[in-house]
């Protein structure tokens, strides 16, 4: 096996009908077509059927949920879905007002070294201890996120994609100022992560795989932190 030794952190949460989500509605519901007591045939078998927002649980924002024409989720090479990663935990510091400012990277920086081009920045903000109470973790959207500036020096260093265990890396009553700088460069973005604090700093890998529906701008992942 590949990754015979590395130990595997599932950094994707559980969707299930009372998670939180952005407009405070989760809207998932898994019907069942066909039960096995239905069945007539020898086999039997267990049909569900699945209805939810593209942006659900642990998903990923494609270029195009922002940017007209930019690559949809179906579009993303896989060499860009499986990369080392690097944790910067602003835990301490985040109340739900928190916006992490480039003081933070610029500590990480210091400490760990210039963050890899190629890599997946991980930002531990510790809010996904509210997961399970949804009001508190949506929290009429006041979450830590990142600031404009954070944005565009993940953007020099060429990070292929960014994850966070809020809602998003913006709030509504900033504007929105994140997603088009990062989607705009082609860096795609994770909300909803979990387990953030089980990964190292730096020598982590991350694996955030989406549902391949065409012409989508997000999708639920799974993903998956293996650490060598
Ligand atoms: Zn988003």
């Amino acid at each position: 096996m590949i990754f015979q030794g590395s130990s595997y952190i599932d950094l994707t949460h559980t969707i299930t009908p009372t998670i939180p989500t952005w407009d405070g509605s989760c809207g998932f519901k898994l019907q069942i077509l066909l039960d096995y007591n239905d069945c007539t045939t020898e086999v039997k078998f267990h049909v569900q059927r699945f209805e939810m927002v593209a942006g659900i649980g642990t998903h990923m924002d494609a270029p195009a949920h922002c940017i007209a024409g930019a690559n949809t989720i179906d579009k993303l090479q896989l060499t860009s879905l499986c990369v080392p990663c690097v944790v910067i935990d602003v835990r301490t510091q985040a109340d739900a007002y928190y916006t992490v400012s480039w003081q933070d990277l610029e500590n990480f920086e210091n400490r760990y070294g210039i963050i890899p081009a190629g890599s997946l920045v991980a930002i531990n903000t510790g809010w996904d201890r509210f997961w399970h109470d949804a009001d508190a973790y949506r929290n009429n959207h006041k979450f830590p996120s990142i600031s404009p500036e954070v944005a565009r020096w993940l953007v020099n260093r060429k990070i292929v994609g960014i994850a966070i265990d809020t809602l998003g890396v913006d709030r509504p009553e900033d504007g929105y100022p994140v997603h088009p700088i990062l989607l705009g460069a082609g860096i795609y973005i994770i909300e909803n992560a979990t387990n953030l604090d089980k990964l190292p700093p730096v020598g982590a890998f991350t694996i955030a795989l989406p549902i391949k529906v065409a012409n989508s701008t997000e999708a639920p992942i799974r993903f998956v932190g293996i650490i060598p």
